[in-house]
């Protein structure tokens, strides 16, 4: 095992935008639910941020397909969460 950090290791991944395609999408809202506002601080590649109205969006580069969101939101309904199109999103590197 080598003794590289883990920032270091996700760093070696790659993320393909798919350009006018976001695989994630935050329903309009006036108010976001506490759960969707937890997001701006629970996504681990900070992809969500508070506006400054108050409301929550996103911006999906640097995505790792992780769940989170999707699994925070499941019982408001608030994202529309689906996986990126093959060759976008992404690019693990492993090892
Ligand atoms: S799937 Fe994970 S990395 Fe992607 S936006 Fe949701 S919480 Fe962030």
């Amino acid at each position: 095992m080598s003794g590289a950090r883990i920032e270091e290791k996700l760093f070696q991944n790659r993320y393909l935008v798919d350009a006018g395609r976001p695989h994630i999408k935050v329903r309009a809202h006036a108010v976001p639910s506490p759960a969707l506002r937890a997001l701006v601080h629970a996504c681990p590649a900070n992809c969500y941020s508070e506006t400054d109205t108050g409301a929550v969006e996103v911006a999906t580069d640097g995505c790792m397909e992780c769940g989170t969101c999707r699994v925070l939101t499941q019982a408001t309904g608030e994202i529309e969460w689906s996986y990126p199109r093959g060759g976008f999103g992404v690019l693990y590197k492993f090892g």
